[in-house]
């Protein structure tokens, strides 16, 4: 027997790692489960090559619980190791300044483990002590046991052990009792565990027996040793992906299609990603792609190794080049895993691509499924959009499909407006904006469902990037302005005419919250509407988007703008016109002509008074006061003889209840109204 100090620099290490590791205690069966497998897959490579010439026997890994001894034993039938591989593998850590090494990487603990040969000392977080009985397979060795109890010492001796291989015997901790229940290590043995490349044991197969569940005398394997993602794409059938795909997603609906990754230069990779079904609610639940190294589960966080946008897809990857023993923000950072995540998305993008030429109803029908996660790689990785906007497709109001470039054929002809933009118009809501909808179909346009969640990106990013491309709702402007393909005719008012039009109007426009009003007026056909409700554009898009956003920004708390452009050309609006001018005339216009005239001389004493460098006299101020004034009795002038014509506010909350717009008491006041008129 011989005694020794392990070569730890820092004194006491395992008191570290039991503080710093805390979270990641159970994370010891993974270790020592891989070091187990390790040692079986050499022994098998040395076979192999003709340098071990032994029987292998049986080679799989076992996982005992002894409840009596409080004991969690590893045992395994590789190479195993003589008094020198101790020394030299575990006694001899090489591990300078660990207490600050921990320190520093706290959060990152899980990855450290591996990455300093902690492996097998991870074994410490739960253990009181821990022995290591072994043989190795080299001819004529010695068995040995090692033996310590989580100080520095540690003891070695001959032993006798009649089969190869290691046992590493954890006496468990009283803290950590869980481990010694044959439920949480299953548990563990299937999170790490279930596509190890050799047979994993723990546990008896069990029958029902006598009205419950009973051991057999059948070890029980754990692990699948050939996961599909290690076996050539040719050699599997749909069934195959899929059944796979409800072993790692259990309760999911089938996936809707998936891609067998296969590459080893310029870095090893393989794996199965699955597309699933997501319902349109944006019900993204991300980490469902489980990464592997050499078939031992490493992490479910897969940020940076994958694109972003494809962290919607469920599966595995399993490479041995990506780092794993570093922090998160280096993995992101490293070159490799950046080729790693384009190489991912180039094969994504091929696979859809060979979808929509090969099976192009296949492809539409799933589109509205697939359509989310296109658009966000589209908006979010260059390369992806590149080759994304060849199958992307639009979907018209009436449920066709399009892609991009036939769509903008079809509708070049008609929507293109007078400065050479292709107008693409659109809704967000067919329902709401139903009448707006049919208005522009008469005039022969085309209408894109843009409901999805993304498509307010989209529509930006398509603008920057089709040539002279402009999207507009529907609803931002009155059919004939939509697309504006030769200046149009002004409204054919005066200026007096025009002024009390505004104002009676204006009069009328019940509150609506969180909503502004301006009235324009237009010469439309006789036959349209008297008034449309719309909403520009440009704001309406900016208020979207800082709704997608956090806090919302400016534009956020803003109220919506609204225009009601009147139609002078309406029969009720012109006769409505004529009564209103003949009314106010005799009375607005001295006021206009007042209003007018100081206007003139207000800025005339402004003008002066600057050119000189003097200050604006005190009269200016004066006069201003009076203009004020002035309009402020041509308004109440305005206002009250409206107020006294229903047919107005018809006209407008007929606009309004067409947009959407009028709710509660305005509603009731619209309908007790009509009554009335009826
Ligand atoms: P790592 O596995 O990262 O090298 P470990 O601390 O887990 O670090 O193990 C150190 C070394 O001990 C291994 O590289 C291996 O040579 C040896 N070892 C550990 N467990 C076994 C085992 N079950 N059989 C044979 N050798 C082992």
């Amino acid at each position: 027997m011989s005694t020794g100090k392990i070569g730890v620099t820092t004194e006491n290490i395992f008191p570290v790692i039991k503080k710093f590791l805390y979270s990641d205690h159970e994370i010891f069966l993974r270790e020592l489960v891989a070091n187990a497998i390790d040692a079986t897959q050499k022994l098998k490579t040395l076979a192999a090559f003709g340098d071990f010439k032994g029987e292998l026997g049986e080679m799989n890994v076992k996982v005992a619980i002894d409840k009596d001894k409080g004991t969690l034993t590893v045992s395994d039938h590789g190479i195993g190791m003589d008094a020198e591989d101790i020394d030299k593998y575990i006694n001899q850590i090489a591990f300078s300044g660990a207490e600050e090494f921990l320190a520093k990487y706290k959060d990152t603990a899980n990855s450290i483990i591996g990455h300093f040969g902690l492996g097998f000392y991870s074994a410490f977080m739960v253990s009181k002590k821990v022995v290591i009985r072994s043989l190795s397979y080299k001819e004529g060795a010695k068995a040995v046991q090692w033996e310590c109890d989580g100080s520095p010492e540690y003891t070695l001796t001959e032993i006798d052990k009649a089969d190869r291989g290691t046992d590493v015997i954890l006496y468990i901790d009283d803290d950590d009792k869980q481990f010694l229940e044959q439920n949480r290590i299953d548990e563990l043995l299937k999170k790490y565990c279930r596509f190890l490349p050799v047979p994993v044991i723990s546990g008896k197969e069990q029958e029902w027996k006598d009205g419950k569940m009973v051991d057999t005398d059948k070890d029980r394997v754990i692990n699948a040793t050939e996961p599909l993602w290690t076996k050539k794409p040719a050699d599997l059938t749909d069934e195959d992906y899929i059944r796979f795909y409800h072993e790692l997603m259990p309760g999911n609906e089938d996936p809707m299609f998936w891609i067998h990754l296969n590459v080893d230069y310029p870095f090893n990779l393989t794996g199965i990603l699955y597309f699933p079904k997501i319902k349109n609610n944006f019900d993204i639940r991300k980490n469902r792609i489980q990464l592997y190294c050499n078939q031992v589960y490493v992490t479910d966080q897969v940020e940076g190794v994958v694109p972003e946008f494809m962290t919607i897809m469920e599966g595995v990857i399993d490479s041995p080049d990506i780092p794993l023993n570093v922090s998160r923000s280096y993995l992101q950072a490293d070159r490799q895993v950046k080729q790693i995540s384009g190489y991912i998305s180039k094969k994504v993008a091929e696979k859809l691509d060979t979808l929509f030429t090969e099976q192009p109803r296949e492809f539409e029908k799933k589109w509205d499924d697939i359509s989310i996660f296109i658009t966000f790689g589209m908006l979010t990785d260059e390369k992806f959009y590149d080759a994304a906007r060849k199958f992307y497709l639009v979907k018209d109001v009436e449920g066709k499909y399009f892609t991009l470039e036939d769509y903008r054929k079809l509708i070049e002809p008609e929507q293109t407006d007078k400065d050479g933009n292709v107008i693409y118009l659109y809704t967000t809501d067919p329902t709401a904006q139903y009448s707006y909808i049919k208005a522009v179909q008469e005039k022969g346009y085309s209408v894109l469902d843009m409901q999805g969640q993304l498509d307010g990106h989209l529509m930006q990013l398509l603008e920057s990037k089709l040539d002279k491309t402009r999207f507009v709702r529907v609803d931002s402007d009155i059919p004939e302005r939509l697309i504006v393909k030769k200046d149009a005719a002004q409204a054919d008012l005066s200026p007096l005419e025009a002024d009390i039009l505004s104002g009676i109007f204006r009069a009328c426009i019940p509150e609506v919250e969180h909503a502004n009003f301006i009235v324009e007026y237009q010469a439309l056909s006789p036959s349209d509407a008297p008034a449309t409700v719309t909403q520009n554009e440009f704001m309406r898009r900016m208020k979207d988007m800082a709704a997608m956003q956090p806090g919302g920004g400016m534009f956020g708390d803003m109220p919506d703008s609204y225009a009601i452009v009147v139609n002078t050309a309406q029969p009720a609006v012109k006769k409505m016109l004529g009564e209103a001018v003949s009314a106010l005339e005799g009375s607005v216009k001295p006021l206009r002509d007042d209003i007018d005239r100081l206007n003139t001389e207000i800025s005339d004493a402004r003008k002066a008074a600057s050119e000189k460098k003097e200050s604006v006299p005190a009269e200016v101020v004066s006069k201003e006061n009076e203009v004020a004034d002035l309009r402020n009795k041509k308004e109440s002038l305005v206002d009250e003889w409206a107020k006294k014509q229903p047919v107005i506010g018809q006209i407008i909350d007929l606009a309004l209840l067409q947009s959407n717009l009028l709710k509660g008491q305005s509603l009731s006041e619209f309908i007790r109204r009509s009554i009335s008129l009826l």
